[in-house]
Formats: structure tokens, C-alpha cells, sequence
């Protein structure tokens, strides 16, 4: 396979001190973009200065999961010159294409929050996200990814090759067969795959049984399919399902602040431990 040109003098470049983690997924509804808000949640809860980036452009739902957006109003970044300052969620400071949507159209209608945009709209989205947004300095620096291997996987890959990946499946065959292409896409770019997470893995229920609506096995058979000879991959997490992740989810409070003894948010921070 060819290699991909990097985009030189990009910040989050080789000499960036900030380590750059981008989360993937072989396909949508695994809960990507759930576990990296609440990661980098975790993570700014252990002292680290945290961004995190919307990469997601068509299914950007970054902003409602820290909390910023209310009653469909999203909080907008402020602009000092040639800069834009990120708001800040529960400690990250975050920047999606969903804080540019709003308002109404030219024709009064109120916005619908669709992006409808090829692979170059896309492309330089990104590029503006790093460039022109001013992070300050950070310690990490997350991308949600769209799922799969299309235009913005690729993109991603040459602003920024130094960029560790985490895989996100669910332990569904459907989910982790199409998870390894991201993760292989990741590698061809340049890549360093540190991990999987497994995510909606079987709960305990209050009566002691186990409710594994999605099986098991997925986060392990990603790891093994990923695993080269020099660089074995390891299963970082295995987040159960959890009714408390998904409710603090939807009301913009993340679950690893308002329910830090829930299973899956002492997943998540043995997570934010690990990376
Ligand atoms: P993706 O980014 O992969 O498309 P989302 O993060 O949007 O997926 O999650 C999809 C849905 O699943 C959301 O409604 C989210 O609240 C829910 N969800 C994610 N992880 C879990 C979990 N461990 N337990 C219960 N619900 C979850």
C-alpha cells in the first residue's frame, strides 16, 4: 500500500509534547463517541489538560455529551482575532462542527444541523480545527473519528501520523469484524494502535445474573486480529452496559462524574489509567 504524504509544520506534529489519541470505531452505534467524552472527562479528573477534537463531521455529537448544548443550543466557541477559543465541558475543552450550525438559514429556517459535505470540505475542517483552534498547551489531545475508513480517517492519518489510535467494538461479531479495517487503515497511515475498548459488554444485573444483549468475545478478537509480531494489542477496557451511562449520557453529564461507582465508570477510569 502507499503511504500517505504527511501534511507538514501541522500543530500536534512530531516535536508537540501534547499525545494525540484518535478514537475509532469499525462502525457507528458502539458507543465511540460516549466513551471518548467521558474519557477525556476521566482524564482532565486526573489533572491532565485535555482537547478534544470533533472529527466526527456528518454524526458530530460531541457538544450535548459535555454538556453544551441546551435545549438544542449549542455553546460557540469565542473569537480573539484569528483564533477561536474552545468552550470548555466538564473540564475539556472541546471543538465540533456542531457549534457552527446554528441559527437560521438564509430562508429563516431554523438550522438542521446536517453537514452534507465531500471528502475536501471535510479534509479542511479538520485542518481548521487544528490550526486555527487555540487549545493552548495540553496534555492530550482526543479526536472522536467517524466511524470506518473513509475521507476523514485518511485525512486524520496525514495531519497527524504520530497519532496513537483506540479501537472502539462492541463484543458483536458485526461490530469487531469491520473494527479491525479501522484499525489496519489507522496502522497504513502511519499509526500506533495502543488498544481496544470493548463496549456494551454483558452487565451484572442487581440479582446477581449477567445480561449480555451483545455477547462477548469482540474486544479480544479485535485485539488478536490487530496484534503484529513486534506490537501485541491489548484490550484496555471492557465497558458494560449501563442504564446510568446511557441517561447521564443524554443529559449532557457524564457518567463518570455523576456516577462514579457505576461499573462502566470504573471501566472508563481504569481506562483513563492505562492510556
Ligand atoms: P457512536 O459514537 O459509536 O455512534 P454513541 O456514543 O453515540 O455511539 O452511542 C450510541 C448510543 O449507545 C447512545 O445512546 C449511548 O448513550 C448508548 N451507549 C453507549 N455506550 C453504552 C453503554 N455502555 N451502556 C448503555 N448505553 C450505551
Amino acid at each position: 500500500t502507499a503511504r500517505l504524504r504527511p501534511v507538514r509544520g501541522m500543530p500536534f506534529g512530531p516535536d508537540s509534547l501534547t499525545r494525540v489519541i484518535a478514537v475509532t470505531s469499525g462502525k457507528g452505534g458502539v458507543g465511540k463517541s460516549t466513551v471518548t467524552a467521558n474519557l477525556a472527562v476521566a482524564l482532565a479528573q486526573r489533572g491532565l489538560a485535555v482537547g478534544l477534537l470533533d472529527a466526527d463531521v456528518h454524526g458530530f455529537s460531541i457538544p450535548p455529551l459535555l454538556g453544551l448544548a441546551k435545549d438544542g443550543v449549542v455553546v460557540q466557541p469565542t473569537r480573539v482575532d484569528q483564533l477561536m477559543l474552545p468552550p470548555v465541558g466538564h473540564g475539556v475543552k472541546a471543538i465540533s462542527i456542531g457549534m457552527f450550525l446554528q441559527g437560521a438559514d438564509s430562508a429563516g429556517n431554523p438550522a438542521t444541523g446536517a453537514v452534507a459535505w465531500r471528502g475536501p470540505m471535510l479534509h479542511r475542517t479538520v485542518q481548521q480545527f487544528l490550526t486555527d483552534v487555540y487549545f493552548g498547551d495540553l496534555d492530550v489531545l482526543l479526536l472522536d473519528m467517524p466511524p470506518g475508513t473513509g475521507d476523514v480517517a485518511i485525512s486524520v492519518g496525514q495531519l497527524l501520523p504520530h497519532a496513537d489510535v483506540l479501537v472502539v467494538t462492541t463484543p458483536q461479531a458485526a461490530a469487531s469484524d469491520v473494527a479491525v479495517r479501522s484499525g489496519l487503515v489507522a496502522r497504513q497511515t502511519g499509526q500506533r494502535v495502543i488498544g481496544v475498548v470493548e463496549n456494551m459488554a454483558p452487565m451484572t444485573l442487581p440479582d446477581g445474573s449477567v445480561m449480555d444483549l451483545f455477547g462477548s468475545g469482540g474486544g479480544a478478537s479485535v485485539a488478536a486480529a490487530l496484534s503484529v509480531d513486534d506490537a501485541e494489542v491489548p484490550v484496555l477496557a471492557s465497558i458494560p452496559l449501563s442504564p446510568a451511562l446511557r441517561a447521564s449520557s443524554d443529559a449532557g453529564d457524564p457518567v463518570v462524574l455523576s456516577h462514579p461507582d457505576d461499573a462502566a465508570s470504573q471501566e472508563i477510569a481504569r481506562l483513563a489509567e492505562r492510556i
